[in-house]
């Protein structure tokens, strides 16, 4: 096995679970195995009081680091060594470890050590003062700094003793999967992947529907929608995207509506096609990346209207987060660079330059009724284009 690697993962959230608990296991596990399966078919899960180990070719390490950084439900990770239960063995492990982070330019590094065998001679504060000794002993570089280390050597003496450093910080979540599906309603701008990835962050299953105006808007828009959501996609275990020509809707919201109204009709009438989809692939909510009052058609009256005509729920999960913030989620989840190429969506097309901002239901239905659009919905939602 010299040429093997184990990664040790800690899962996030699940000790909270209940009676559910086996079955957030069950799907994490999986969720693992179809992330690993494209990189290897040599690769071994194994899920143990409350760890899961992975054991791959050392020579597919990145890969599998990459997977690991995109997976939702684990609260940390690293790789690790594995030894027998027996002092010498540990602390030898232990110098292993110090060696390497000394490589990395490391000076300074505390160790953690638990315990869930009891049965092991020496308690964990005792093993924590002999690990440091010997690590310190053998590396004249390094030293222990108890408050503010620059790594941490970590020791668990489970059905074996596990050493490792470098632990990385997991994305934390429930396993995508656990919590029914959601129909994401994707744009090409920066809020809607943030939206999608925290409903995922949650076990949702993510599918998602972009709306376009072909020929008004170019093709690099819809590719850029396609992009985006391949990267969301990344963290949700894979996403649909139904991707809807909605020219026709739209010019006739533009023709035949106050210009004051048209995009708050045109968010209706997305939510209402985004509904129809969203029952026949069975979805059970509608997400989006409104944030309150962002923009005219985020104001809390003009949010009423857009979702007045729905049974759905529709859940913002952005609704209280300020931009900046949005934008720090989008630079970590890797969205962010492609959301702000300069390509049309179809909401910028005929937005009007004074909006209504405080729209009533009743008016906004009114008019939307008059619009008489569901058989042009139904149209467009017939020859959609669906990408894996
Ligand atoms: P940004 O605000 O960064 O431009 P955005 O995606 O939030 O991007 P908004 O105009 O704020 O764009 O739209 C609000 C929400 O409406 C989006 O988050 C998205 O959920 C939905 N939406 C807007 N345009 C589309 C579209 N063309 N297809 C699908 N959903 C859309
Ligand atoms: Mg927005």
């Amino acid at each position: 096995m010299n040429n093997f690697s184990t990664w040790l993962l800690k899962p996030a959230e699940l000790t909270l679970k209940g009676d559910n608990k086996k079955s957030f296991e069950g799907t994490l596990k999986s969720n693992i195995q179809r992330l690993l399966a494209k990189i290897d078919s040599h690769i071994k899960i194994r899920f143990t009081s409350g760890r899961y180990y992975i054991q791959a070719p050392q020579e597919k390490s990145e890969l599998i680091e990459d997977a690991l950084s995109r997976l939702i439900g684990i609260s940390g990770w690293a790789k690790t060594l594995i030894c027998e239960k027996i002092k010498e063995d540990v602390l030898a492990a232990c110098v292993e470890e110090g060696k390497k982070i000394a490589r990395q330019g490391i000076k300074t590094f505390k160790i953690d050590a638990r315990r869930t065998d009891k049965s092991f001679p020496l308690s964990s504060y005792e093993l924590c003062c002999e690990a440091g000794n010997a690590v310190t002993n053998a590396i004249c570089d390094l030293k222990v700094d108890i408050h503010n280390p620059q790594d941490i050597i970590r020791i668990e003496i489970r059905e074996k003793a596990f050493v490792y450093s470098g632990e990385h910080k997991g994305l934390g979540g429930l396993p995508v999967g656990t919590a029914g599906k959601g129909l994401l309603l994707l744009s090409g701008g920066i809020d809607s992947p943030v939206a999608g990835f925290l409903m995922a962050c949650r076990g949702m299953s993510i599918d998602a529907i972009h709306f376009h105006a072909y020929p008004y808007t170019s093709q690099e828009a819809k590719q850029k929608a396609i992009q985006i959501a391949g990267i969301t996609g990344s963290y949700c275990m894979g996403i649909h995207l139904y991707i809807i020509n909605f020219t026709k809707v739209q010019m006739r919201i533009k023709e035949r509506s106050p210009q004051a109204w048209t995009t708050v009709l045109l968010r209706m009438a997305m939510m209402e096609a985004a509904e129809k989809a969203a029952n026949k692939i069975k979805c059970k909510c509608l997400i989006t990346g409104e944030s309150l009052s962002q923009v005219a058609s985020q104001t809390i009256e003009n949010l009423s209207c857009t979702q007045s005509r729905i049974k759905l729920p529709v859940i913002r999960p952005l609704i209280g987060f300020d931009k900046q913030s949005i934008i720090k989620e989008a630079q970590r989840i890797g969205t962010y660079d492609i959301s702000i190429q300069p390509f049309d969506d179809c909401c910028m097309l005929f937005s009007p330059q004074h909006p209504v901002l405080h729209g009533n239901p009743q008016e906004a239905n009114k008019l939307y009724e008059a619009l008489d659009l569901e058989e042009l919905i139904n149209e467009a939602l017939g020859e959609y284009e669906m990408v894996k």
